[in-house]
């Protein structure tokens, strides 16, 4: 029998180490496993067992989580033994972003070893994250759906389940690519007023509350205004997620000028280095002062 209350987060990066501080905080024994060993270390100091490889944090446990950055990587770290020392009713709680192609892959992965598979991207960023108030896009097996809701309530505020296993990650593509083509829209409007000689702020107050108003447009606006970028999502990932998006349409016969429109910015501002930045850097491709 799986002890669920123990769990291996194979990631800890901005969102798999905050979810593993929450799931401490719960009350649930955590080990953490991540490549750079330095950025799981400090969970040490938070109750977490940091272990040397994936295979070592999965011995045993009722649940894996997988953050990390796309399906290679998760593909990468469940292939180094970390689904063979699970418990005979383990579950795999898949929650990076990785795409329909991606996730049929994993799947056939769990298949292999046999493991429940849980496919849960998640809407929210670092602070909600910090704050255990993501968004959990839940689909997989109706069996295990009781036993995760601990682990979910744990590191989110709100958990939909929505059928079987890849109806969260279509449904989290389609956030995606509103969220994709809101920044792009919102950094050309802020260069635009620029250009126009029209004070950005004036444009976030304009809207502030209104029915265009968007939180999500005074966060990342005011950081494009400041051409400051403290990472919460970075630039890098956000294109994989344009990525994402973009394949999924092609494999459906479907064109989105506007995805790929923004997905050029997002190149334009990794090849000028700022892919580590948070993804509002995407500014830096629409400024009026760029080359
Ligand atoms: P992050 O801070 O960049 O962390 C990425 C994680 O992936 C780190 O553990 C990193 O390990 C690991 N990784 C990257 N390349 C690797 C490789 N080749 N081999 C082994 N490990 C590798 O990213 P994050 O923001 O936490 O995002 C994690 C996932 O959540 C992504 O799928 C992202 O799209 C999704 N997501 C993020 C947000 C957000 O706002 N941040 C919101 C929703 C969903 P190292 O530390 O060794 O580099």
């Amino acid at each position: 029998m799986a002890n669920d209350n123990v769990i291996a987060v194979l990631g800890t990066g901005i969102m798999g180490a905050a979810m593993a501080r929450n799931l401490l905080a719960a009350g649930m024994e955590v080990r953490v496993w991540n490549r750079s060993r330095e950025k799981a270390e400090p969970l040490a100091d938070d109750g977490a067992k940091v272990a040397d490889s994936p295979a070592e944090a999965t011995e045993g446990v009722g649940f894996v989580l997988t953050m990390l950055a796309d399906a290679d990587t998760v593909a990468q770290a469940v292939g180094e033994g970390a689904l063979s020392g699970l418990s005979d009713d383990g579950v795999w709680l898949q929650m990076s972003t990785v795409g329909i192609e991606g996730h049929e892959r994993l799947v056939g992965i769990s298949e292999e070893y046999s493991v429940a598979y849980v496919d849960a991207p998640v809407l929210g960023t670092k602070q909600p994250a910090e704050q255990g108030q993501l968004i959990v896009l839940a689909s997989g097996p109706e069996k295990v759906r009781e036993r995760c809701e601990p682990v979910f309530d744990s590191v989110g505020s709100k958990t939909l389940w929505l059928g079987s296993a890849g109806t969260g990650t279509r449904l989290k593509l389609v956030v995606n690519n509103w969220l994709v083509g809101l920044l792009g829209v919102l950094a050309e409007t802020i260069s635009f007023a620029r250009t126009i000689d029209v004070d950005p702020e004036q444009f976030l107050e304009v809207i502030e509350g209104g029915p265009l108003g968007l939180p999500y447009a005074q966060m990342k606006g005011q950081m494009m205004i400041e051409e400051e970028f403290p990472t919460s999502f970075s630039l890098g990932l956000a294109r994989k997620d344009a990525k994402l998006v973009l394949e999924a349409a092609e494999a459906a016969k479907l064109r989105l000028p506007l995805a790929e429109a923004v997905a050029a910015h997002f190149d334009e501002a990794i090849n000028a280095g700022h892919g580590e930045e948070d993804m509002s850097a995407i500014y830096e491709a629409a400024k009026p002062e760029r080359g």
